[in-house]
C-alpha cells in the first residue's frame, strides 16, 4: 500500500520532532529522517539543549549518524521509512 503525504503532514510532524526529552522518552518508536534510520527512544543517549523561542529544550541526537532531525511516535504520524523519506527531502537535511 502506497501512502502519501501532504506538505501539512510533514510541517505536522517536524512540529513534533522537537519535543522535550520527558515526552520524546515516552515514545516507543523514534526516527531520524537524515539517515533514515529507525530506533527505539531508550537508544539515543545524547541530548543538546536548543533555544526555540527562549524556551530552552532538549532535543535527542540520532545515535547513528548524530544528526538532531528525530521524530518520535507520539506524532500521530507512524514511523516508517516512508514518511522520513518525505521529511528528508522536504527540508532537505
Ligand atoms: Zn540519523
Amino acid at each position: 500500500m502506497e501512502k502519501t503525504y501532504s506538505i501539512s503532514d510533514l510541517v505536522n510532524a517536524k512540529r513534533f520532532a522537537y519535543k522535550r526529552k520527558g515526552e520524546l522518552s515516552r515514545c516507543v518508536l523514534c526516527g531520524c529522517y537524515s539517515c533514515i534510520s529507525v530506533f527505539l527512544a531508550n537508544q539515543i543517549n545524547e541530548w543538546i539543549k536548543i533555544d526555540e523561542k527562549d524556551e530552552w529544550k532538549d532535543e535527542g541526537i540520532c545515535p547513528f549518524c548524530g544528526s538532531p532531525y528525530i521524530l518520535g511516535e507520539s506524532s500521530n504520524h507512524p514511523i516508517g521509512k516512508e514518511l522520513l523519506l518525505e521529511m528528508k527531502k522536504y527540508y532537505g537535511v
